[in-house]
């Protein structure tokens, strides 16, 4: 059904091989990231300001005036939840703008554009339907394609390494001794062990691991307490036999993949067409070089999924079709100065470097950029100390006082800072980015200030502009 499925999708935009109809072309963007990295606001931000056209002038269709309409209309999976888009908008651009709520699994929301055709032969016909079926869903989700190579054993083997030092893993470790993996299962105990194991993953993450790995652990959705979600890493033991505690954390950890991962990949992953993975590197920069080091591995974990032959289950699912263009883009670039942005775009690419590589040699076109889907923020200039300091204004969530801060310095040299040789103690954006905690602005940014976004109609342009003209 796979080739079955690339088949007739490849010739959409022609006609339906089964009812013979004229299809509108439709554009799969798959928008992912690690949690909090800037999904809901990049969505929500992205068909906000397609819907009113004239703010996204890096967008050549909408610089042209070619995009006639834009309009949400019912998506084609029914049993996908629906982006909420009308919710996240209202508490952005509500009375006293707040952030909407994030991402907790995958959504859709189709939005068609009509668009007039350019070119010699454009004025000839008329406009167009074009439709851009927006797939949200969490990057954790993506780095559970390494599972799917693992056994229980071998994934036990990794985890209980990388525990020790991480928050909670002692803990967990704890726990875990005093417990016999040859016992008898007990349920309370498979329990406890996974929920130990569950709030280390947390506070991995909140203490800026990014690769906290199984991915449905921190967001698991309806799937909360069931036993597929109840499992943990064990030592392996010889003799634990049939009904034993370790036998049934085996068992659960096969069925996570079978019934959690493959779906996922089956269902959503493998009909992308084009890509955008959002990156909080300035979070990672704050947190400092383990963060850093730490976000590099796992965004390089995270694009081998879109490495064509790394996983032949996958590799399967892909017949005669591939994802054509991904986007890397390090988000909330409204927290720095425009003349710091360079700087943030050649982490950016520092930091995905090897996973690039892995990408173009499949031969998608790939691109990083730094981006604000939703700028809080006006840039200031102030004399300080005898110094010109670049400094951005804002309203601060908490006091709701306007504020004109500095971040701080960005580590100097991207590629050195990514080698082993780095030192350890480094603090970067040490300046105000600790207390760079903005309210979204109200749409009041006059001209002179800037569209209310930035580059996001560049990353448009990237991601499917070639599809409008
Ligand atoms: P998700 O978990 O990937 O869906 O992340 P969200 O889109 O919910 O974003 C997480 C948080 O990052 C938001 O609540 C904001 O605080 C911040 N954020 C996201 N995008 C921007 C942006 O463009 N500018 C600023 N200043 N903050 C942003």
């Amino acid at each position: 059904s796979a080739i079955a499925e690339g088949v007739t999708r490849s010739i959409e935009g022609v006609t339906d091989s089964v009812t013979g109809v004229f299809t509108d072309p439709v554009i799969r963007l798959g928008v992912t990231g690690l949690s909090r990295a800037g999904k809901t606001v990049f969505i929500t931000s992205l068909v906000a300001n397609l819907m009113d056209r004239g703010r996204m002038p890096g967008l050549q269709a909408a610089a042209r005036g070619a995009i006639k309409a834009a309009y949400l209309q019912p998506q084609p999976d029914d049993t996908v939840p629906r982006f909420d888009f009308e919710t996240h908008l209202e508490d952005m651009t509500g009375a006293t703008p707040e952030w909407p709520d994030s991402t907790r699994a995958v959504s859709e929301l189709r939005l068609s554009m009509k668009v007039q055709p350019g070119g010699l032969l454009g004025g000839l016909s008329g406009p167009r339907t074009v439709h851009l079926d927006i797939v949200d869903y969490p990057g954790e989700w993506l780095l559970d394609l390494g599972l799917l190579e693992k056994s229980y054993a071998e994934w036990s083997a990794e985890a209980l390494d990388r525990l020790p030092g991480r928050p909670g893993g002692a803990e967990y470790l704890a726990l875990l001794g005093q417990e016999d993996a040859a016992a008898r299962l007990d349920e309370p105990v498979a329990q406890r062990l996974a929920k130990s194991f569950t709030a280390h993953l947390n506070a991995s993450r909140e203490a800026g691991f990014s690769d906290c790995s199984p991915g449905r652990f921190l967001l698991p959705g309806d799937l909360a307490g069931s036993p597929a979600l109840t499992f943990a890493p064990m030592a392996q033991v010889a003799d634990a036999g049939r009904g034993s505690l370790y036998r049934e954390m085996d068992r659960r950890f096969e069925a996570y993949k079978r019934r959690v991962v493959k779906p996922f990949f089956r269902d959503h992953f493998s009909r992308i067409d084009r890509q955008v993975v959002l990156v909080d590197v300035l979070g990672a920069i704050h947190a400092g070089p383990q963060a850093l080091e730490d976000l590099r591995r796992a965004m390089a974990d995270i694009l081998g999924a879109f490495r064509p032959g790394r996983n032949a289950w996958l590799t399967s699912l892909f017949v005669g079709r591939r994802v054509e263009k991904i986007l890397f883009a390090a988000t909330k670039a409204d927290h720095l100065h425009h003349r710091q942005h360079p700087a943030l775009t050649a982490i950016t690419e520092a930091l995905l470097r090897e996973a690039r590589d892995r990408a173009d040699f499949a031969g998608a076109q790939t691109q990083a950029m730094s981006l604000a889907a939703l700028r809080a923020t006006v840039e200031e200039t102030r004399r300080h100390e005898g110094q010109d300091l670049d400094m951005v204004r804002g309203t601060l969530l908490g006091t709701g006082k306007a504020a004109a801060l500095y971040p701080g310095d960005l580590p100097e040299e991207p590629a050195r800072l990514l080698s082993p040789a780095r030192e350890g103690a480094q603090q970067w954006l040490d300046g105000d980015y600790n207390v760079m905690k903005f309210r979204p602005a109200a749409l009041t940014l006059t001209p002179g200030e800037g569209p209310p976004h930035i580059r996001l109609d560049r990353a448009a342009e990237f991601l499917f502009g070639d599809k409008l003209r």
